[in-house]
């Protein structure tokens, strides 16, 4: 028996994938093997991909060769899972035979079974050892300590088939996790620290077989005392998500923190892109989420969809001038293959699709500083991030982690997870400086 076999698991994409990464790392604890901080000096190297855009799909292959030269030297065993394994599982086996183990994400929850026959002398050859087991979960809780916030997974997978989106291929129809496993995921994430929970999924508005269903499992989760703030990401703009936000509007634990993905506003675009709404109904749909005062939005766009023309190029430009909208994830149209969107005529060229994500770009730094001067002097409930030796970095309820903005602060003895105020004293394009006041 080798006790001492470890993995490290590099995580790329979405905060769904970091979601599925801790679900993986948690099974193989569970199996006795040690999670190692560093990938050069882990026996087993797991890479969770993504594939979402062709940017994604190079970022991955990137870094898969980089763990090829490492395995080289290392002599490591390479496993490559999760959205671009699912989605080039041919290819990728015969591009890059250095790779020892290749699954797709409708076995992450097999992980620990699959990699475990795979790699048998890696594991333990009776049940796990108590005391390590033990060890393991202490350790890595410890290390968990360290996160303010949490990602955990209301459900997988899409029915909405928009016509650029790979997802549904990748990770199938809509599935939603059992109510039970979902709390049981929250109180774990709370006892080992985090004070807030961010629920992740593909399309959480379509949760349960009623919105009330929805409703109740949030507040079930608001009235968790250790929980802080809930942050319910990836509202689709349709007519449930604005009735949801009645909910927003009178639970003070959810986030002031609004994020509904539109993609377009010209009515005509998101026809083409099989997904519905147009710009006066996106427009009262934010008007309602600001009925919340304190309220911030984040939404996306994907400009240069193929039949795009000046005038609906406008039109965003009109409606981010009017929404202002706090954060904004911008993308040029990348056809992938496999999608409607691939097939269709009208194609913009590359150089036309950056030109359009620069002019909304432009729109809406403008729109961003204005947002940032009228922050200055004024103070938020924020969150203690990560403290470092001359800097700490704090985070505003208005923000999600690992995707918008931060507070730099010097305030010196804080600690991760502490909750106060934070009063803004300067910014930079993003990201703010201020003081933390505890
Ligand atoms: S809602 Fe549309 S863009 Fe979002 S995952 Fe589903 S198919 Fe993709």
């Amino acid at each position: 028996m080798n006790s001492s076999h470890s993995f490290h698991i590099i995580t790329l994409g979405c905060p769904k994938n970091i979601a599925d990464s801790s679900k993986m790392e948690e099974s193989l604890l569970r199996c006795g093997l040690n999670l190692s901080s560093s990938p050069e000096k882990s026996d087993l190297l797991i890479i969770n991909t993504c594939t979402f855009i062709t940017e994604a799909t190079n970022e991955t292959i990137e870094t898969i060769l980089e763990a090829v030269d490492l395995k080289k030297k290392s002599n490591q065993k390479l496993i490559v899972v999760g959205c671009f394994a699912e989605r080039y599982s041919k290819e990728i086996q015969e591009e890059i035979p250095e790779i020892d183990l290749l699954f797709g994400t409708g076995k992450y929850s097999q992980a620990d079974e699959i990699i475990r026959s795979h790699f048998p002398e890696y594991f333990q050859q009776k049940r796990p050892d108590l005391e390590l087991l033990k060890r393991n979960l202490h350790l890595t809780s410890k290390k968990k300590n360290n996160s303010s916030f949490a990602y955990v997974k209301i459900s997988d997978g899409c029915n909405r088939g928009c016509h650029f989106c790979i997802i549904p291929t990748l990770r199938g129809s809509f599935h939603d996790s059992p109510k039970e496993e979902i709390l049981q995921d929250v109180h774990k994430a709370l006892s080992e620290g985090a004070k807030e929970i961010c629920l992740v999924s593909q399309d959480t508005v379509f949760y349960g077989k009623s919105l009330d269903e929805l409703s109740n499992l949030i507040q079930t989760i608001t009235e968790i005392e250790d929980l802080k703030i809930l942050r319910p990401l990836y509202l689709y703009p349709d007519k449930k998500t604005y009735k949801l936000l009645d909910l927003f509007l009178t639970n003070e634990k959810i986030a002031p923190y609004f994020e509904s993905p539109i993609q377009h506003v010209s009515e005509k675009v998101l026809k083409s892109m099989n997904r519905i709404g147009n710009k006066n109904f996106f427009i009262d749909l934010f008007k309602k989420a600001r009925q919340r005062k304190d309220l911030e939005i984040r939404t996306s766009i994907i400009m240069g969809y193929p039949g795009e023309t000046a005038k609906d190029v406008d039109e965003v430009i009109q409606f981010i001038q009017e929404v202002k909208p706090e954060k904004l994830a911008l993308f040029g149209f990348s056809p992938q293959e496999g999608t409607k969107a691939y097939l269709l005529s009208e194609q913009l060229e590359e150089q036309e699709i950056s030109h359009r994500v620069n002019l909304v770009r432009e729109a809406h730094l403008e729109v961003l500083k204005e947002i940032h001067i009228s922050r200055i002097g004024e103070t938020y409930p924020a969150i203690v991030d990560k403290v470092g030796k001359k800097e700490s970095i704090v985070r505003r309820f208005q923000d999600a982690p690992e995707m918008d903005e931060v507070v730099y602060v010097k305030n010196s003895n804080l600690k991760v997870g502490q909750i106060g105020k934070v009063l803004i004293d300067n910014f930079s394009e993003y990201d703010m400086d201020g003081v933390f006041l505890e």
